[in-house]
């Protein structure tokens, strides 16, 4: 994993915070009273900086029977194949959010549907919601955070070189789904960090 990866790494899993947001005194690791978690609270203005999972959002772009995987040209992961999904911004619907993502990674306009998958992936605090998604024109092209985008036939995706355990399990149940000709929606648990990357 390179340099900018591990600062990223550290940044999301809540390792570090030396100083207030708020007023740029030192902040101190303790229970504020009434809570159960250790907080960053301020030492200076009393400031509680509650750190908390964040929410990726994701689609599964499809257009006549192919999907649209993209390939990462940024850490984590770099040079490994995704879905398009991203940080949730604030003022956006999950939807909308997905829908951006989709445009800033592959260069290609959807429809969002229905929820398919919820993870939560507990090692970087995050959890990862990935909706079923119509393209509205087969265009797509490799966005700024991708090398390249593909319109791919389920028995082409590059199942070793994916990027995050969260997108193989989106696209083994997609599959699935896809040959049962209904889709649910499916949840599960990542713990463990992957042994290399
Ligand atoms: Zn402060």
């Amino acid at each position: 994993m390179g340099g900018v990866a591990s600062l990223a790494g550290a940044f999301r899993e809540n390792i570090t915070m030396n100083y207030c947001s708020q007023c740029g005194q030192p902040v101190s690791l303790l229970v504020p009273e009434g809570d159960t978690l250790p907080r960053h609270v301020c030492t200076g203005c009393g400031t509680i900086h509650y750190r908390n999972p964040l929410i990726v959002v994701g689609a599964i772009p499809v257009w006549e029977g192919k999907i649209l995987l993209c390939r990462r040209s940024i850490e984590p992961r770099k040079g490994y194949w995704t879905l398009p999904a991203g940080f949730m911004e604030n003022d956006e619907s999950m939807q909308e959010g997905a829908a951006r993502e989709t445009r800033e990674e592959a260069l290609a306009d959807i429809e969002v549907g229905e929820l398919f998958a919820t993870v939560n992936v507990i090692h970087v605090n995050q959890v990862h919601i990935m909706f079923l998604a119509r393209m509205l024109s087969p265009e797509h092209g490799p966005g700024e955070e991708s090398l390249e985008s593909e319109l791919l036939l389920p028995a082409d995706i590059p199942w070793a070189d994916l990027a995050f355990p969260s997108i193989s399990f989106t696209l083994e149940r997609y599959l699935q789904d896809l040959e049962r000709g209904s889709f649910g929606l499916h949840t599960t648990t990542i713990r463990r960090r992957r042994s290399k990357g």
